[in-house]
């Protein structure tokens, strides 16, 4: 059995990413879907946290992108373009090399990885049954995760062939088969779905079965803003932390 811990947006959010280290236990592998900086205040110390970790799967994500200055901050609203210019300036040359070697996408045995969608690796928000169905069609996997919502939710293909989508609370279970199913995490960092808490999803495998369980865990919320208001991030940044939108 192996059991492999998926993260996405952990948005240089050390405090959650803690968290989520103590509450996965013993891992053999970490999957990372993206947006490891940006927003938060702890973008050099996520980094080295996640090479010394068993990392088999690091994505690029828009703000990694952004922080690097391969997207131009135009394409970002003022509060991110900001934190993700003082990403860029905080982190050593060393991690700009490493971020901009990343992917954007990757297949990882039977399941393809991304940060945002099949149709668009970086900007496409996986949010309706459309854009799930249009990443189903475009995989040559049954099983797809995503990040770049900060929504937890699974999306599945019906006996008809229709898909559905839901969120996708603390305990709940996917088997996987030959259904095609698109899983996002959730985000580690910054949630958008109402629940403030960590995100993160763990699979356990063996030769006959992947299961993946979507789970929560409580983090130092304001240890996390008292560090982003040392550093200056914006005020809108810091208080969404704590309502989790
Ligand atoms: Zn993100």
């Amino acid at each position: 059995m192996s059991r492999v811990l998926i993260v996405a947006d952990i948005h240089a959010n050390l405090h959650a990413l803690e968290a989520v280290l103590d509450a996965a236990g013993q891992v053999d592998e970490v999957w990372n879907l993206g947006d490891t900086v940006g927003y938060g205040p702890h973008p050099v110390e996520v980094c080295e946290q996640l090479e010394r970790l068993p990392t088999t799967v690091w994505l690029a994500g828009n703000h990694d992108l952004a922080a690097i200055g391969e997207l131009p901050l135009g394409m970002f609203n003022d509060a991110a373009a900001i934190a993700a210019r003082w990403s860029g300036e905080r982190i050593e040359p060393s991690w700009h090399e490493l971020l901009r070697s990343l992917p954007t996408s990757r297949i990882e045995d039977d399941v393809t990885l991304v940060h945002g969608s099949l149709r668009d690796p970086v900007w496409e928000y996986v949010l309706s049954r459309e854009s799930a169905a249009a990443s189903l069609e475009a995989s040559s996997t049954a099983v797809v995760l995503v990040g770049h919502s900060h929504v937890a939710l699974k999306a599945f293909e019906g006996p008809s062939g229709s898909v559905f989508l839901e969120t996708a609370g603390p305990g709940v279970e996917v088997e996987f088969g030959a259904t095609p199913t698109l899983i996002n995490p959730g985000s580690v960092g910054q949630p958008r779905d109402g629940d403030s808490r960590a995100a993160f999803a763990i699979l356990e495998r063996d030769t006959t079965a992947s299961r993946l369980t979507f789970s929560r865990v409580h983090y130092d919320i304001v240890g996390t803003q008292t560090a982003m208001h040392k550093v200056g991030l914006p005020r809108s940044l810091i208080e969404r932390l704590e309502v989790g939108r």
